[in-house]
């Protein structure tokens, strides 16, 4: 191993104090940020957390927490679908539901936005929107007769 390896600067062992909590963190322990002057944030990735997600959740949904929240009270805490009160997402948080043929899939408007759902709720609406037509002419046909038929014949 050459001895260069050692004598580099390893990002790794920086310090640095969080302007948010005042804690001296490992710079890793900070979001990468271009135009600064450590390439990092002020705020450690725990303080920034619920900024970014503020931030996501206004550019998606043109939503903020505090209304978020509102709405989440007034289900109760609860997936609409299910009634769970467990989120199933890694943040913990209930996904917002839009209908994706108004707006695609990584954005919702205030006309397509529907609800808070937990993440098995969001992800199967998806898929059952998705093929809905589908599974309708598969119910309504029920293949396997005509198929049957066939295989007998
Ligand atoms: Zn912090
Ligand atoms: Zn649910
Ligand atoms: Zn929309």
């Amino acid at each position: 191993m050459s001895e260069s390896l050692h004598i580099s600067t390893n990002e790794g062992d920086l310090l640095k104090t969080c302007t948010e909590c005042g804690v001296e963190k490992l710079l890793t322990a900070f979001h990468k940020k271009t135009h600064s002057q450590d390439g990092r944030y002020n705020e450690c990735k725990e303080c920034r957390r619920p900024k970014v997600r503020a931030i996501t959740l206004m550019k998606t949904f043109g939503m903020t927490i505090e209304e978020y929240d509102i709405i989440l009270a007034q289900q109760n805490g609860r997936c609409m679908i299910c009634k769970t009160k467990r989120a199933f997402s890694n943040g913990g948080k209930f996904c917002v539901d839009h209908n994706w043929q108004c707006c695609g899939g990584g954005h919702g408007c205030e006309e397509c936005i529907r609800g808070l759902l937990c993440q098995n709720c969001n992800t199967r609406l998806g898929w059952l929107e998705t093929f809905w037509e589908n599974i309708m002419d598969y119910l309504e046909h029920r293949p396997l007769r005509d198929l049957r038929a066939l295989v007998s014949s």
